[in-house]
């Protein structure tokens, strides 16, 4: 049975284990064995987005494109009921869309 290293919940999804491996072994502050429930991966993935780097974005890049996109993480509604997609799914398709998406991890980078 393999448990959330946060919450202690535990974690059926091999898709959620997966990123959590990954995101162990990017950030280095853990066994990359640990894993997180997808509660505590959200959180994990939010802050990972709020402040980037050249390395994060290499990293995200590295992943792949988000082909089975999960709830909560590569996209969710909005208040509008509107699909929307997360940084970290931009980040993960690793160059920008031009879309003007709320979230483009781009535009800071793009405008300098
Ligand atoms: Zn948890």
């Amino acid at each position: 049975m393999n448990k959330c290293h946060i919450c202690t919940q535990a974690v059926f999804s091999k898709e959620i284990a997966v990123l959590s491996y990954a995101l162990n072994t990017f950030q280095r502050e853990l066994p990359s064995d640990s894993i997180y429930c997808q509660t505590c991966l959200e959180k994990k993935i939010q802050s990972f987005t709020t402040d980037l780097d050249r390395s994060k974005f290499q990293f995200a890049k590295s992943m792949g494109e988000v082909r089975n996109p999960i709830e909560g993480i590569d996209y969710y509604f909005n208040e509008q009921g509107l699909f929307t997609m997360t940084a970290w799914y931009h980040l993960r398709r690793g160059k920008c869309c031009t879309n003007d998406c709320l979230h483009c991890p781009y535009k800071a980078v793009l405008t300098t």
